[in-house]
C-alpha cells in the first residue's frame, strides 16, 4: 500500500512536495478533494486542533468521504500542541500528527516529542516535530518573532525525538502577513540542515503565496487587507524540488480565496440567500488555487 511514508521517501527521491492543505469545513475540503482527484495528485489534508474542534465529530466523516473520492489523501493533524490531542488524534482514525513543541525548551520539546511517536509508531501513525519558531498568527497560535531552526540542534532533535518529519524555520510564517521586508527564504539554513540530516523529510509550514488578485477583490468588495503578502512561488519551487522538502503547508490561500468569492458574490447579488451559490464559488475557487499549486510548485506527474 502507499502510505505515506511511502510518499515522502518518493519525494525525497524524486525532488518533489506533497501538499498539505487545511479545511475547516465542507467546500474547502471538496475544492481540495476535486483538485486532487482531476490531477490525481495525492495530498496531505490537514486539520488544527481549532478546526477540529469546530468541526467536530463531522471531521473523521468528512475525511474518509474525502479518501473514497480519490486515492492518496491522507488526513494529518496540524500543530497539535499536547500528548493528549494527538492522541485523540490517532484514536480517531487521523494518518499523521504534528506534535508542536516548538515554544518548549528542546529538551522539554524532545521529551513530549517522544512521548507522542512512541504512541504514534506501535500504531503505525507517523509524527512530525516542530523546531525553531515559525511567526505570524495561525489560528489560536501567535508567535511574533521568527526564530530560525538551529542546523546542529535539528540533528541532536531528530535523533532523540526520533520523529519521521521536521517542521523548521527558514523565514516562512503563518497568515497572510508574512514579509515586512524582502521576501526571501533563508536556504543557507536549509542547505546545513540537510548536511546534518542528510536525506530527512522536511516540511515548509506558513508557505501560502497570497494572491494579489483575491486580495484585490476582497478589497474591492468591503474588505480591508493592507500589506498582506506571501512566499513568491519561485521560492516554494526551489524548496520543494531543489531541497529535501517533502510538505508544503497551505492555509491561508485557500481562505483568502474562499473570501474573495463569498464577498464578490454576495456584492454582486445583493438579494442572494442560497448558501450553495456563493459558498460553491468559493469552492471552486478553492480548487483553482489547489490545481495551480499542484502543477507550478508541488511537482509534474512524471515526479510521481
Ligand atoms: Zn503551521
Amino acid at each position: 500500500m502507499k502510505d505515506l511514508k511511502y510518499y515522502y521517501d518518493k519525494a525525497i527521491k524524486n525532488h518533489f512536495a506533497l501538499g498539505a492543505f487545511n479545511f475547516c469545513g465542507l467546500e474547502t475540503l471538496q475544492g481540495i478533494v476535486n483538485a486532487c482527484k482531476n490531477l490525481n495528485s495525492p495530498a496531505i489534508i490537514a486539520v488544527s486542533e481549532s478546526a477540529l474542534n469546530y468541526m467536530g465529530n463531522y471531521t473523521i466523516a468528512l475525511a474518509n468521504i474525502a479518501k473514497q473520492e480519490t486515492d492518496g489523501l491522507f488526513l494529518h493533524l496540524d500543530h497539535g500542541k499536547s500528548f493528549d490531542i494527538c492522541k485523540k488524534a490517532i484514536e480517531l482514525g487521523f494518518d499523521s500528527v504534528m506534535i508542536d513543541g516548538s515554544d518548549l525548551s528542546i529538551e522539554e520539546n524532545i521529551e513530549l516529542t517522544k512521548q507522542v511517536c512512541d504512541y504514534a509508531h506501535s500504531r503505525g501513525i507517523l509524527v512530525e516535530g516542530e523546531l525553531g519558531q515559525i511567526k505570524g498568527i495561525e489560528d489560536d497560535i501567535s508567535k511574533q518573532k521568527d526564530i530560525y531552526t538551529n542546523p546542529d540542534a535539528a540533528l541532536y532533535f531528530v535523533d532523540k525525538a526520533k520523529v519521521d518529519s521536521l517542521a523548521i524555520s527558514i523565514g516562512t510564517s503563518h497568515g497572510a502577513y508574512k514579509f515586512s521586508g524582502e521576501q526571501t527564504l533563508r536556504f543557507d539554513i536549509l542547505d546545513n540542515i540537510e548536511k546534518r540530516l542528510g536525506t530527512f523529510p522536511l516540511v515548509l509550514h506558513g508557505a501560502s503565496t497570497i494572491n494579489k488578485n483575491c486580495i484585490d477583490i476582497i478589497n474591492n468588495n468591503g474588505g480591508n487587507i493592507v500589506n498582506a503578502n506571501g512566499v513568491p512561488e519561485n521560492l516554494l519551487q526551489i524548496a520543494a524540488r531543489e531541497h529535501n522538502i517533502v510538505k508544503i503547508n497551505t492555509d491561508s490561500d485557500l481562505r483568502i480565496g474562499i473570501t474573495a468569492m463569498v464577498r464578490k458574490i454576495l456584492a454582486e447579488s445583493k438579494d442572494l440567500i442560497d448558501p450553495r451559490k456563493y459558498l460553491g464559488s468559493g469552492r471552486e475557487k478553492v480548487q483553482n488555487i489547489v490545481e495551480e499549486k499542484i502543477k507550478n510548485i508541488l511537482y509534474s506527474a512524471n515526479q510521481l
